[in-house]
């Protein structure tokens, strides 16, 4: 999915519309699945690996991503909910 970098939304604080800068959220941590990457080793070797003998395991083929949109007339940020796409690209 392609999104333009500026955009022409509704700004809370202006309560009106203006021009939006579009930024990416940067994650903390690179995957909150590391914990269960863990998990699974212990629980690997010879058997039953339990629960983890079933599920295929490993990230969603698509991860959430969660924009914040800066408005360029009160230089104040806000965000919308995050939405699951595969690829975002900020195009000019
Ligand atoms: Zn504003």
């Amino acid at each position: 999915m392609k999104m333009p970098k500026h955009l022409r939304i509704h700004c809370p604080f202006c309560d009106k519309h203006t021009i939006h800068e579009v930024e990416k959220v940067k994650k903390g941590r690179p995957s909150s699945l590391s914990w269960i990457v863990g998990q699974k080793k212990r629980r690997s070797g010879i058997g039953n690996a339990g629960k983890f003998s079933k599920v295929p395991g490993g990230d969603k083929p698509t991860k959430k991503v969660f924009l914040r949109y800066k408005c360029t007339e009160c230089k104040k940020s806000h965000q919308r909910a995050g939405f699951r796409v595969s690829k975002l690209e900020l195009v000019e």
